[in-house]
Parts: structure tokens; C-alpha cells; sequence
């Protein structure tokens, strides 16, 4: 495919992604978590040609992104527990796993088969103009090639996809910075598919106790889940003490290439943390480094999601 068509944060910018995405194309979009790569998720062709750019297995399932409840509730069935974690939380970096509606309309490859769906409703502005001007539900996932570092700037979706897609709307890096918070409100509890934007302390107050389920390789439901994943071309070493010539991402006030936040601010690191994975693998690559060295950070509020990624980028890959 040609150059992509560059598209700024405006209505004209806006409406031309929606027109795009009416016609089928994949456009890459903003979201207050990190880049989508979108296309109409009731549009087989559309859909396929998703997994097709990221090299995305076609067995793992896609986040289907509404512009509130009520377009949700035409896709999927509601439980009061759904209802109220929607509420509480939409729009927002939350996705909720919930069982298929019949005449939902999806295409069948958004879910992979599956008889549930994830939804969420994004409060990036741009997303939402997005949404509501093409009145159709996106498929997104994030706008990177499968397995590699996630694009939260529209010159990470370039660097990734730029060949493979026909539009970016560049609305500025993404707020949260980490992928949403994946949950599935079940009759017999709660369970965490997914640490994300949206903190686990937020949320237990109106759960109760999650059913933990993310451990890497823990328990394969979809490769979202798989230890290797978001990986730099660089090997990527968690903890112990930095050998000469390593790179170092570090965390609050130490002596490092990339800091994810110097005032240990985990919010600004979440915000920050994709971009510094970026950074510091264009800089080994640069100083012909072997290893990108990277600590773990508190293990508390956005630093689960964090670490969480941490861990899957340092995996051994498949
Ligand atoms: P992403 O890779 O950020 O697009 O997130 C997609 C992830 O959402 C998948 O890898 C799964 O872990 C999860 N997911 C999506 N749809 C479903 C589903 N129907 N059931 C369970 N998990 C799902
Ligand atoms: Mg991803």
C-alpha cells in the first residue's frame, strides 16, 4: 500500500477516518489507553484484513470499541454486575468480556468463534467522533505488529504498520499509556483476564474480590495471554545488577538511558512506558547493545499492568 494518509485531530481529520472506515479500510486511531488499529467490526473483509496487517493469530479474539452502553447492550447481554461496572467505569480503559446477543451483527472473525465478546467504550474524544460519525462498531486492537512493542504515538503506528494501512489520525500520545483492563463479570465472580488502565483497587470495591487469571502461560484463552508479547527486537533482561554496555530503562531517581518517571510517579510511567521500550531498542540498536536491563516497579495500582507487561516482554519468545 502507499504512504498512509496522515490525519490531524480536527473534524475534517475525524470525518475522514470515518469515511475510510465506512469504505473498509483499517485506519489507526487514538484512544486514551494506546493506538487501535481499527476497522468496522461488522465487515468480514475488513476484519480479516486486521489480523492480516498485524500478523495477529486469527484464533485471538478483538476488543469491539462503542461509543456508550447502549451500543454495547445491542452487541452483548448485560448482567447486573456488567451494568454496573460500565457505569462505574465507562467510558474508560475497561473492557468487559459478556455473551454474545443474537443479531449482535459482529463479524464472526472479531470473536474468533467465541460465543462472548469484549467491549469497551473509549473516552479519547477523537475515538469517540470516530464512533459516533461511522455509527458502527471498531474492532481495534493495538496498532502494532503481533508481539511487538505497542504503539502509544501515532510514529510507533507508523514504524510498525506504516505499509499496511490507509489513514492515522495522530491525536498526540495516549494518555494511560497501558492496554485496558480486561474483566469478565461472571455469575460465580469476577475474573481478571487482563491488569490494565483501569486499577484492581478501583475496582474490588464494587466486585469483591477478583478471580485472578493472568498470570503469563497461566492459562491460554487467547495469545492477549501468552508470555511472549510485547517484546523490543532487543532481549529485554528483568532486574539484576546492569552488565557494561546494557541499556537501562529505570524507575524514580536512579542513573539510566530511558526513565519511565524520575519523581516514581506510576502514572507517568504507565504513560510513559511503551515509548521508553521504543526508545531504548532504537538506542541498543544504535550502540549495537545485546540487552535492554529493566527492574520491576512497585507491584501496586498501574504498576501490576506494568509489570505485567514487563514480564511478557522479557519471556522467551515462541
Ligand atoms: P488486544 O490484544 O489488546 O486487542 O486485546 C485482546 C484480548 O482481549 C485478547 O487477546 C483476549 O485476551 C481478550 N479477549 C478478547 N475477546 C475475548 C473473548 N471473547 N473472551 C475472552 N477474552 C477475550
Ligand atoms: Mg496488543
Amino acid at each position: 500500500m502507499a504512504q498512509p494518509e496522515l490525519l490531524a485531530d480536527t473534524a475534517t481529520g475525524q470525518a475522514r477516518a470515518a469515511a475510510l472506515l465506512r469504505a473498509g479500510a483499517l485506519v489507526a486511531l487514538p484512544t486514551e489507553t494506546v493506538y487501535g488499529l481499527a476497522a468496522d467490526a461488522t465487515n468480514d473483509a475488513a476484519v480479516a484484513a486486521i489480523y492480516a496487517a498485524k500478523g495477529r493469530p486469527g484464533f485471538n479474539p478483538l476488543i469491539v470499541h462503542v461509543p456508550d452502553r447502549a451500543a454495547a447492550e445491542t452487541l452483548a447481554a448485560f448482567s447486573d454486575m456488567a451494568r454496573a461496572l460500565a457505569d462505574a467505569f465507562w467510558p474508560g480503559p475497561l473492557t468487559l468480556v459478556l455473551p454474545l446477543r443474537p443479531g449482535h451483527g459482529l463479524s464472526a472473525r472479531v470473536t474468533a468463534g467465541l460465543p462472548s465478546v469484549a467491549i469497551r467504550v473509549p473516552a479519547h474524544p477523537a475515538m469517540q467522533a470516530v464512533l459516533r460519525a461511522l455509527g458502527r462498531p471498531l474492532a481495534a486492537p493495538s496498532a502494532n505488529p503481533s508481539g511487538k512493542i505497542t504503539a502509544t504515538a501515532a510514529a510507533h503506528v507508523l514504524a510498525g504498520l506504516g505499509d499496511r494501512i490507509a489513514a492515522v489520525l495522530d491525536a498526540g500520545p495516549c494518555a494511560v499509556g497501558v492496554e485496558s483492563t480486561i474483566l469478565a463479570p461472571e455469575p460465580g465472580g469476577t475474573r481478571l483476564l487482563r491488569d490494565g488502565g483501569l486499577p484492581r483497587e478501583g475496582i474490588e470495591p464494587l466486585t469483591g474480590p477478583l478471580i485472578a487469571d493472568t498470570t503469563p502461560g497461566a492459562r491460554i484463552e487467547a495469545p492477549g495471554q501468552l508470555a511472549s508479547h510485547y517484546a523490543p527486537d532487543t532481549r529485554l533482561q528483568l532486574g539484576g545488577p546492569p552488565e557494561p554496555g546494557d541499556i537501562v530503562i529505570g524507575f524514580g531517581h536512579v542513573t539510566c538511558h530511558v526513565n519511565l518517571s524520575p519523581r516514581g510517579d506510576l502514572t507517568e510511567a504507565a504513560a510513559q512506558l511503551f515509548a521508553a521500550l521504543h526508545q531504548a531498542d532504537a538506542l541498543a540498536q544504535a550502540q549495537g547493545a545485546t540487552a535492554i536491563r529493566v527492574a520491576m516497579i512497585p507491584d501496586t495500582g498501574l504498576g501490576r499492568a506494568i509489570n505485567d507487561r514487563l514480564r511478557r516482554a522479557a519471556a522467551p519468545r515462541a
